[in-house]
């Protein structure tokens, strides 16, 4: 990530019509939204370090949209906000693509499309009825590939079967976000970096103190993420704060090109907490796995933020993919918290005490695409405006909680070990134990394709 010489810092109090916290996507696509429909209202944004110092600047850069996630989105929207809903994910990959061509963001987007694939027996055929599903509304952006063509177009002959969709891009985060910092400031949004919110009073005018000034804002829009639920106990038990792990290789664009790989496609396979993978436009490969490391009661420490601690995992899966590959060495490996939700969605909403605080969490480790829609929802709320984005689904707060500690965590890692044990047997062509099955159904509830 480029990072500033010098981070603009608040030392001074301000007044502000509108103060978001948190600069990842989420928040910096409601500034943007904000500025472009009201060009005179003053929106400030502070981050406590850098913007994308979150999940936003660290992600897998797998630019996905909502269409696995239909039958459960029907589920908990109908069917009509549902079919909405997949579409307009499938819309922010090609606006997203739109925004960085105008404002000139180099963020290594390329629109290659995603392969969804299983990787074993078992895996297949799991997109069956959400394909059909998609199929009666007519918005079924997928298409099955013959197996050869998976493997070659995955670059690995461990893909059983695939299905590849033109919505869906990858990206460079970090310069997506930064990008998206600097569209902000030259549209007139006020950005402090290195600057958190310590303690926030909601009368009105609502007052956010940070280390040396005081900010006293109209609104608010709370833009967390991971770090809501320790600012706000409402939040505790609607999230649960689990890593993605990443390793990326060196530049090796000679050794990638003859296995195939050579485009910007995303290749995501069907586990429930999912591996994916992409290359950089420089040749390197990256490899994603998540539904590693759960924090006890959400505390979101430096386990966090630093490297990988499933190193051992990601080789075994980055050599079970690309056996040709085992003696490339990582270059790096990283981690990063997301926020689980109950039904594996975000939800959108305004504090129990406050209609002028709003805020949007849960993206399940699929943001990326998704934040331009909380964008939307959250300029929409503050602006108090009656459209389709405020009257949105997912403006419903959380949709179900977690229970409380001990028994999260301890549940947790019952789920996640049994989900380990029938994907090995699964893996291995055996079948997995009644008692596995059962367990690794509470984390399968709430769709596919979650990196979190
Ligand atoms: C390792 C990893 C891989 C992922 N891979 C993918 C992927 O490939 N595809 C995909 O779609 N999604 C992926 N995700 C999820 C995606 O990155 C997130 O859903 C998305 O970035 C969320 O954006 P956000 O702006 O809501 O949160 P964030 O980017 O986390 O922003 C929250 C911001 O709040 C700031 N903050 C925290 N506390 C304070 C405070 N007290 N005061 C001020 N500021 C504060 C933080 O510094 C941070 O910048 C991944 C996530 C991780 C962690």
């Amino acid at each position: 990530m480029e990072v500033p010489s010098q981070p603009r810092v608040l030392i001074n109090d301000i007044q502000t019509d509108v103060c978001i916290v948190g600069g990842g996507y989420t928040g910096l696509w409601t500034a943007i939204n904000l500025k472009q429909q009201q060009p005179d209202l003053d929106v400030v944004v502070i981050d406590k370090g850098l913007c994308g110092s979150g999940a936003s600047g660290r992600n897998g850069g797998c630019m996905l949209t909502w269409s696995t996630k239909y039958l459960s989105m029907k589920k908990l929207y109908g069917e009509e906000e549902a079919v909405r809903l997949v579409k307009a994910s499938e819309q922010a990959i090609y606006e997203i693509d739109a925004f960085c061509k105008e404002y000139r963001i180099d963020a290594q987007l390329r629109l290659h499309g995603t392969l969804y694939t299983a990787t074993n027996y078992a895996q297949r055929g799991t997109m069956e009825p959400i394909l059909n599903a998609l199929d009666r509304h007519e918005i079924n952006s997928w298409q099955q590939w013959q197996k050869k063509q998976v493997r070659q177009g995955a670059g690995s002959e461990l893909h059983q079967e695939g299905f590849y969709s033109p919505a869906a891009a990858s990206v460079q985060p970090a310069m997506l976000v930064r990008g998206l910092k600097s569209v902000a400031e030259k549209l007139g949004v006020k950005v402090y970096e290195n600057t958190p919110m310590e303690d926030i009073n909601t009368d009105i005018p609502i007052t956010i103190t940070t280390p040396q000034a005081e900010i006293f804002a109209g609104k608010v829009v709370l833009a967390l993420n991971a770090w809501m639920v320790e600012k706000f106990p409402e939040f505790k038990r609607s999230v649960v704060l689990v890593s993605s792990d990443m390793a990326i290789t060196e530049p090796i664009p000679d050794k990638l090109e003859p296995m195939g790989l050579k485009d910007g496609k995303t290749v995501v396979d069907s586990r429930i907490f999912v591996h994916y993978y992409r290359t950089t436009p420089d040749g390197r490969l990256m490899l994603g796995k998540g539904g590693n490391h759960f924090a006890y009661a959400n505390r979101i420490g430096e386990t966090f933020d630093q490297p990988s601690r499933y190193q051992s995992l990601l080789r075994y899966s980055f050599n079970r993919f690309f056996p040709e590959l085992q003696d490339q060495k990582f270059a790096t490996t990283w981690t990063g918290a997301s926020d689980r939700s109950v039904t594996g969605l975000p939800f959108f909403g305004s504090l129990k005490h406050s209609n002028n605080i709003f805020y949007g969490l849960g993206y399940s480790g699929n943001g990326v695409g998704q934040t331009w829609i909380g964008g939307k929802i959250l300029s929409s709320l503050v602006l108090a405006q009656d459209n389709e984005w405020s009257r949105c689904g997912l403006v419903s707060g959380p949709k179900g909680y977690f229970p409380p500690e001990p028994f999260r965590w301890t549940g947790a890692m019952m789920v996640r070990n049994a989900i380990r044990r029938k994907e090995a047997a699964e893996d291995a062509g055996e079948k997995p134990t009644w008692f596995d099955k059962q367990l690794a159904k509470f984390a399968n509830a709430a769709g596919k394709a979650d990196k979190a």
